[in-house]
């Protein structure tokens, strides 16, 4: 018999990879129960365009229309982790792409608010929300630097995108204490960092990871 040769081995593991094998990955990636139930709940196959559907459950990046991506499930398990949560919280996403880790802070929060700048996006993700029975979301087209009329404040708020300086709209709809999860892009790549609201403005809190985003863009696609 002829040994299976290595590559083969290899692509054999990774088309094999299913919805537990996702949920090990995030059990070994952070500490928080609550977390890895989330992706226990959250099934990604239902927030990748259609034909994606294999490549769900590996961790890495799946394309997305309009040359987006749905990022890398690890790294939104870290962000997530490092905005600490709570069950009474209202949150901000900047960044919806198809609504997975929307999915996953709906699951985790009172209320999810979500923006994004392209029109199909924000389509395809209120359908997978909605097909997911998420009640307590509400996605928005719109430019993540701008404010968000009447929705505010938050308690954390994450942003799926780099951006070179944080957008002042975000600090302003921030709680004191609000946590703020966001890549910055520096002099040394996109570091993914921690902020907290204080009464005298943001307070770098810890460097999360180093990490590849799509920009911040301004405006809304039209
Ligand atoms: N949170 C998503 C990540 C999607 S990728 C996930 O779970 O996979 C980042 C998203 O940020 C893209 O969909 C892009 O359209 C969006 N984006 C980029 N600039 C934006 C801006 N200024 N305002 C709102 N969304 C923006």
């Amino acid at each position: 018999m002829v040994p299976p040769d290595r590559r083969e081995a290899h692509w054999m593991k990774w088309t094999a990879a299913d919805h537990d094998d996702l949920v090990r990955i995030i059990e070994r990636e952070v500490d928080d129960p609550r977390i890895v139930d989330a992706f226990r709940s959250v099934r990604r196959e239902d927030f990748v365009p259609e034909g994606a559907e294999g490549e769900a459950y590996e961790d890495r990046p799946v394309p997305l229309p309009n040359r987006q991506t749905t990022s890398q499930p690890s790294l939104i398990a870290r962000m997530i982790d490092a905005a600490a949560i709570e069950p009474d919280d209202r949150v901000l996403e900047i960044g919806t792409g198809y609504g997975f880790q929307t999915a996953l802070l709906a699951s985790l929060a009172r209320e999810v608010v979500s923006v994004d700048r392209y029109p199909e996006l924000v389509e395809a993700a209120r359908a997978n929300l909605a097909d997911g029975g998420f009640t307590n979301v509400t996605v928005i087209l719109g430019d993540g630097w701008d404010p968000i009329p009447d929705r505010g404040p938050f308690d954390a708020t994450i942003v799926s995108a780099a951006a070179p300086e944080i957008p002042d709209a975000l600090v302003d709809q921030l709680v004191e204490g609000g946590r703020l999860v966001i890549p910055l892009k520096t002099g040394r790549g996109e570091l993914v960092e921690l902020f907290v609201k204080t009464a005298t403005g943001m307070r770098r809190e810890r460097h999360i990871t180093p990490a590849r985003f799509v920009p911040l863009v301004r405006g809304v696609d039209a």
